[in-house]
């Protein structure tokens, strides 16, 4: 046996046991006479004690170690002197009376403590030793907690986790495809799943009924700090089921994951629609965990996200707000202490590329009532107090102002804003939680690069019924049975309703510029499934990093993935993706252009 305990196990009840422990040298205290080694594994840390009374050759031994060597040390446990109470085994020590090198290590790139002095790069280069870190460690083994409540929810439930394969043809969701080359059939590709959407519609045919599969799925796109090229879904799909049963039984699935993970007893999600998400909070994934609504003073322009004409609460006089289509605003309470610098500093961060807005307006109130703006010369105080009044703005409040002419970027870029402006007044707390559900998401979006609609979700999602006359008049306007389950500002997991009858499949292909041969070609094998009884069906999936990063509070979904890749999609420790040799590409029947 190479241990009888883990380094993260004896306490003061365990003086006087003999006991052999296995692990890492964190760090070595040579005081003398005396040798203090932390030895480390994943269960925690203990202090492994040479003292006057060990034998001369023990102490020897314990003057070579370096950080990361591999022992074996057998000793009796003994009360500290000195108590480290920041660990649970900060109480005992072992008096080593054997010590056994199991291997050396050579001198790591950085310190594997809490707060590691390596930097990104380096860290990920050598993650295996990143990963011997508690706190990264700590993400895996929430993650594994959380895959495996999630299993054991869906299994009471009683869905079948099956797999389905990974070499497929492209399934569209948007992105673009990474492909594998066939060598057996010479010129031809595999595509990896950008999802398994169209299996797990096939699997409700076969009459599975409730499937569900921990998966990975492959994007082709830009990175980010919440993407990665592969990355984990919980995907699922149930027959029989409307819009409804699914909303309850993926709530029920969150409520046990909040409860049995983080102790939190979440409240039932509120249901906000597509439109109302969008006008309120420029965002069809609002950061509920505070309000700062917009309010809308002028919109000339009615879209999808609000039918209503606003008439602009400000007469004619300043050029900017004359001209423009849309006005919104947010208000800040309590903020109109900023200065003129900290509203400088705003002005720039709207006015960033990024977001694009041309400048920023403000009011303040102020004590007495009376409102002071960047507007002033334009307007009278009783136009600012129409303002003050429509806002709902107190003395002391700061009233921000985004204005241009097209009520959807204003919207976003107000977005922006008023996420920055709950950052800086700290009210997006981590260990705070606000979920709801976003539902009645228009079918269809239009894409300015392609020139045409695009399925919003995918193009197996289904119309409301009460929409699908709009289908042929008006399809920009047709609302989908989609939803997005929605937590602090983040998606966390999507799906819709899906269609289940060839006939309403291929329409939707049409609208979406498909002609009925490329259709066939495409999608040929659904539609052909669809003729033989396709029960109604409908599902989501979760994106499991995303989910998992939420309740460890980080920032990036790297942090909770093994081996993550970088933002440009490589591997470094890995180095992957690589150079192939001519052998193979002669096999694939690949030519590769050499590049400059
Ligand atoms: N396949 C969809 C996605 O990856 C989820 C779903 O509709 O079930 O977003």
């Amino acid at each position: 046996m190479y241990r009888t305990r883990t380094c993260g196990e004896l306490r003061l009840t365990n003086v006087g046991e003999r006991v052999t422990l296995a692990g890492w040298v964190q760090s070595v205290h040579n005081l003398g006479a005396l040798t203090f080694v932390d030895l480390r594994d994943r269960y925690g840390i203990t202090q492994l004690a040479f003292t006057e009374d060990a034998s001369e050759e023990l102490r020897q031994k314990a003057g070579k170690l370096g950080r990361e060597y591999v022992l074996q040390a057998t000793g009796v446990v003994a009360e500290r002197y000195s108590k480290n109470k920041n660990i649970p085994t900060g109480e005992i020590e072992i008096l080593v009376e054997e010590l056994n090198i199991l291997n050396e290590s050579a001198i790591p790139p950085f310190t594997i403590e809490e707060n590691s002095d390596g930097g990104d790069d380096l860290r990920m280069k050598y993650r295996y030793l990143d990963l011997r870190r508690p706190v990264v460690r700590q993400n895996l083994e929430l993650r594994h907690k959380f895959a495996f409540e999630v299993r054991r929810y869906l299994d009471e439930q009683g869905f079948l986790e099956i797999e389905t394969p990974v070499l497929v043809n492209s399934t569209p969701e948007g992105a673009r495809d990474f492909v594998v080359p066939s060598r057996m059939n010479p010129g031809q590709f595999y595509a990896l799943p950008q999802s398994p959407q169209t299996l797990k519609q096939l699997l409700m045919v076969a009459g599975v009924d409730r499937y569900f599969q921990i998966v990975k799925c492959f994007r082709d796109e830009d990175l980010r700090a919440d993407r990665q090229p592969e990355f984990t879904q919980i995907d699922c799909e149930m027959s029989f089921v409307e819009q409804e049963d699914i909303l309850q039984m993926f709530e029920g699935m969150s409520r046990h994951l909040f409860k049995v993970i983080k102790g939190i007893d979440i409240p039932a999600l509120p249901r906000m629609t597509w439109a109302d998400a969008m006008k309120n909070y420029g965002s069809d994934k609002p950061d509920t965990r505070f309000g700062m609504e917009f309010v809308e003073l002028k919109n000339n322009q009615p879209d999808n996200a609000s039918r209503e004409i606003v008439e602009s609460i400000f007469p004619d006089g300043f050029g900017v707000f004359d001209g423009a289509v849309y006005i919104g605003a947010i208000c800040a309470e309590g903020q109109a202490v900023y200065t003129r610098k900290q509203i400088d500093q705003l002005t720039d961060f709207v006015k960033r590329p990024q977001i694009g807005a041309k400048g920023l307006v403000y009011a303040r109130v102020e004590e007495d009532g009376n409102v002071k703006s960047s507007v002033d010369k334009f307007y009278t105080q009783e136009t600012l107090q129409v303002l003050k009044q429509k806002m709902n703005a107190k003395p002391g409040d700061l009233i921000l102002i985004l204005s241009g002419d097209d009520a959807m970027k204003v919207r976003k870029q107000l977005c922006e804003l008023r996420l920055e402006m709950g950052s800086r007044m700290g009210l997006r707390d981590k260990n705070k939680f606000s979920c709801l559900w976003v539902i009645d998401f228009p079918m269809y979006e239009w894409s300015d690069e392609e020139q045409r609609l695009m399925a919003m979700h995918h193009p197996f999602t289904s119309p409301k019924p009460e929409d699908i006359p709009l289908l042929d008049t008006d399809p920009a306007s047709v609302r989908a049975n989609a939803y997005d389950m929605v937590i602090n500002g983040v998606e966390v997991g999507g799906g819709s309703i899906r269609i289940h009858d060839a006939k309403t499949q291929q329409k939707i292909f049409e609208i979406l510029g498909f002609t009925p041969e490329q259709a066939q070609q495409k999608f040929g094998f659904l539609m052909n499934a669809f003729k033989f009884g396709a029960p109604p069906h409908g599902g989501l999936a979760y994106g499991l990093d995303r989910f998992v990063s939420l309740f460890a509070g980080l920032d990036s979904i790297r942090d909770c993935i093994a081996f993550p890749k970088n933002n440009s999609g490589r591997d470094v420790m890995l180095d992957a993706p690589g150079f192939l040799e001519q052998a193979q590409l002669d096999e694939l029947n690949l030519q590769v252009v050499p590049q400059e």
